[in-house]
């Protein structure tokens, strides 16, 4: 039996007990997911346990996790939208540890190496997708911290080709949030098919679209990005980081756009970005579920003016790891570092709520001691 495939809880009691894979002790420190709950509810969804150590399998790094960004997806898996498929599950796709202990086959690494996993984990490595590059679309794509433990904890064992070196410039809470909300913005960039000059828009902006905004700054000097966000706060933040316009969801932006980048949970923004967009252009939707509370909103959606004219929308599904290698390269070289705002593992529920009441300036990442 191999830890690298979703399994029952009945599974992975015996699993446990049979510590092929684990230390027998419960020593590790970890927040897990027990149950699908509603956070209007639930204030405190993640519970503090003591779990075996992990101990890496064959192909597999042990790292001793430093830090772990917190993602609007861990919403999504809590609240149900997209659960783990078994519980407990510890959640968590933006890890960063160092090397504790190296499982067989491993080669290239060595204890203390400084690394980092993001929201892939592993696929098939057979399929058409795997062979050509496009392992997020893979069927048998496995996420970090939904389908396999993830990084609201003290250790994790990752599949050595899923574990990034980290670049020296960026401290352990800085490279957090570059493994999700900076790897998928690059991913959501290259969808949205922009060349230097084009005018993006950015619906949201939160994490990973402020993380956008310096990487098409950077990549697209002549390009023009236009911001439509909820709150005044936001809307500051990003014109002092460079956006030519920023303005409320529902707002008109001075010029129509080549592209729009949507990295909000909800449907109004959607229909309005259509609205928004040039003839020819395109829609990018950055988001792993949309919540249902305001989908109403697509009967608002008018055919002739907000999608005829080769308007398109398009999805980004995952990450490739070539997106994370991709990107860190890029934040290095740009430098991205990313603001964050940092709270111990304990306090992970404190963070889920003030992400989900949209308490945000920055990325939120939580440390391990
Ligand atoms: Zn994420
Ligand atoms: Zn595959």
């Amino acid at each position: 039996m191999t830890y690298d495939r979703p399994c029952s809880e009945k599974d992975l009691f015996f699993f446990v007990i049979s510590a092929q894979q684990y230390k027998l002790n419960p020593s590790m420190k970890a927040m897990v997911i027990n149950a699908v709950s509603n956070l209007d509810f639930q204030s405190e969804p993640l519970e503090m346990v003591s779990l075996p150590d992990p101990l890496p399998g064959p192909g597999e790094v042990l790292l001793r996790i430093k830090s772990c960004g917190v993602c609007h997806t861990e919403l999504d898996e809590i609240e149900g939208r997209t659960p783990p498929p078994w519980y407990p599950m510890i959640p968590g796709h933006q890890v960063v540890g160092r090397i504790e202990s190296i499982g067989r086959g491993v080669s290239g690494f060595q204890k203390g190496d400084r690394l980092g996993v993001a929201w892939i984990f592993s696929s098939c490595g057979t399929c058409s997708f795997c062979i050509s590059g496009k392992e997020n679309l893979c069927r048998d794509f496995k996420a970090t911290g939904r389908d396999i433990n993830g990084g609201y904890a003290e250790f994790i064992t990752v599949p050595a080709v899923s574990a990034f070196v980290i670049p020296d410039q960026f401290s352990d809470v800085e490279a957090a949030p570059l493994l999700c909300a900076g790897a998928i913005g690059y991913r959501s960039i290259k969808l949205s098919g922009m060349k230097d000059g084009h005018r993006l828009g950015l619906t949201g902006f939160g994490a990973s679209a402020h993380l956008m905004l310096k990487m098409i700054l950077h990549k697209f000097p002549s390009s023009k990005v236009y911001v439509f966000a909820r709150s005044k706060k936001e809307q500051g933040f990003a014109m002092d980081l460079g956006a030519t316009w920023a303005g409320d969801t529902g707002d008109t932006s001075p010029e129509k756009l080549d592209a729009i980048i949507d990295t909000t949970p909800v449907w109004k923004p959607v229909v309005e970005a259509l609205r928004q967009l040039k003839p020819g252009g395109r829609l990018v939707i950055n988001a792993i579920r949309k919540e249902d509370t305001d989908k109403e909103q697509l009967l608002q959606l008018d055919y002739t003016s907000d999608l005829w004219m080769e308007k398109e929308i398009k999805s980004v599904a995952n990450v490739a790891r070539s997106d994370v290698i991709e990107f860190l390269a890029l934040a290095a070289e740009i430098p991205i570092i990313p603001e964050v705002q940092v709270y111990p593992l304990e306090e992970a529920n404190k963070a889920l709520l003030e992400l989900k009441n949209r308490k945000i300036r920055g990325a939120k990442v939580l440390t391990i001691d």
